[in-house]
């Protein structure tokens, strides 16, 4: 009989992983949790495929660029794979594995009927000129159409993209495919197939886990002091919400620069600011004050809503909110979840804080199969239903085995996954 490999594959191996470490260490938190089914959690240590792509294109001036392109299918076992692309000049394997792991456990946890992936390109989209920005899309999508598809993998935006990107996304399946095909990305826009309240629905699923937490633990948002990292389409969302409700966002920092001001930051002038001047820096009648000073800010709430690994071992200490809503993915290392826990600071883990977005990209998904369009109020309404039921059950597990949100996030989500890998078995 021939020994049976079973140790990870090497792009798995501990001197490589980074984001996808984080993850590997989520896991085996949970793993005692859940009973039976532990037995095929290595499922979730392995991402069922990752395709790696040469993205080159034709530069305004004439040269030829090559840009690393990635696709992660972390887990299909509940449905297709689904989540974000994202383009940034940092982008490794490593993250988009942990990202596409992010987006197993997020769908899971609000039961909507998706599996985990990810994607992502190394681009500074910043330094491309929009015909750059259209032929990387372009090529990348078709580099990726040997495994997307509407019932095969679907993603949507993320970090740097938007409806526009997702436009050529869809356009260019469809054009190589020679049929319609609408459902093949989300978060496209609504002349398009696109869902009314996409745009907004990860802020506002930011801010309905907010309410929700704030009414458990007493804490009135009329006049909570909030402090947002991140004014792009999650941060500047969620900071109007919370405005709206009558708290007071007091510091906002974004890749420009960080603003204080202690009476109240005029969110949607801020917003207009920003996207006149490219940053936050500048506002009229707030403070500058040093990036590493966001920290320290007198806050209730603190939101991050930019990249990954923000808080960690070395400001986690100095956090004064007693509420971190994470409208990013993986905004808080372990070290850092551990030192908030011990402080008494309850995290709203991404896992369930910024699941809005997909949410809402699962009902564009299902309008565009029908060819059926919902009322923006419909959506609105359905969505703060599961983003609260989904939170109840969250809530009450952490309770049931004294353990954070993120575990018990984890707890559902993974006996929902591992449950349906259960059932469906091996093949051959
Ligand atoms: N990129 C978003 C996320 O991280 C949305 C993904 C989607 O709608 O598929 O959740």
């Amino acid at each position: 009989m021939s020994q049976i490999p079973n140790s990870l594959p090497s792009y798995l191996q501990a001197d490589q992983l980074g984001p996808w470490g984080i993850f590997l260490q989520q896991v085996e938190r949970v793993t005692p949790y859940l009973g039976e089914l532990s037995r095929w959690v290595d499922t979730l240590t392995r991402p069922k495929r990752i395709l790696i792509v040469d993205v080159p294109i034709h530069m305004d001036d004439g040269s030829v660029a090559h840009f690393e392109g990635y696709r992660v299918q972390h887990n299909t076992s509940r449905g297709p794979g689904k989540g974000g692309v994202r383009f940034h000049q940092d982008v490794t394997l490593s993250e988009v594995m942990a990202l596409s792991a992010w987006m197993s456990i997020k769908n899971a946890a609000v039961n909507v009927p998706f599996g985990g992936a990810k994607g992502g390109i190394r681009v500074d989209p910043r330094q491309l000129s929009r015909g750059e920005l259209e032929r990387v899309t372009r090529r990348y999508t078709s580099e990726i159409g040997l495994i997307i598809g509407p019932t095969k993998d679907i993603p949507a935006p993320d970090v740097n993209t938007n409806e526009q990107v997702m436009a050529w996304m869809m356009d260019t399946y469809a054009m190589n495919l020679g049929e319609n095909s609408t459902g093949v990305v989300t978060g496209k826009p609504i002349e398009l197939g696109g869902s009314l309240g996409r745009r907004d629905a990860t802020g506002r699923g930011v801010f309905t886990v907010g309410q929700e937490a704030a009414a458990r633990t007493g804490l009135e948002l009329k006049g909570a002091r909030v402090a947002v990292q991140g004014l792009g389409n999650v941060g500047s969302v969620a900071a109007r919400l919370f405005a709206e409700a009558g708290s007071r966002v007091v510091a906002v920092q974004d890749h420009g620069g960080t603003i204080y001001q202690g009476a109240g930051i005029d969110i949607p002038a801020l917003i207009e600011h920003a996207r006149h001047n490219g940053s936050v820096l500048g506002f009229p009648g707030a403070e500058a004050i040093a990036k590493d000073s966001f920290w320290d800010v007198d806050c209730d709430i603190l939101i991050p809503a930019a990249l990954e690994q923000q808080i960690t071992a070395a400001n986690a200490g100095r956090i004064k909110a007693r509420l971190v809503i994470e409208g990013a993915n993986g905004p808080t290392t372990p070290e850092a979840d551990d030192i908030l826990h011990q402080r008494g600071v309850l995290v709203l883990p991404d896992v369930i804080a910024n699941a809005g977005g997909v949410t809402v990209s699962y009902f564009e998904w299902v309008q565009d199969f029908s060819s059926f369009f919902w009322t923006e109020e419909e959506i609105n309404a359905r969505l703060v239903r599961i983003m609260r039921e989904a939170f109840a059950s969250v809530w009450q597990v952490a309770e049931q085995h004294q353990v954070s949100l993120r575990t018990a996030t984890f707890i559902i989500a993974c006996q929902r996954i591992l449950r349906a890998r259960e059932l469906r078995g091996l093949y051959p």
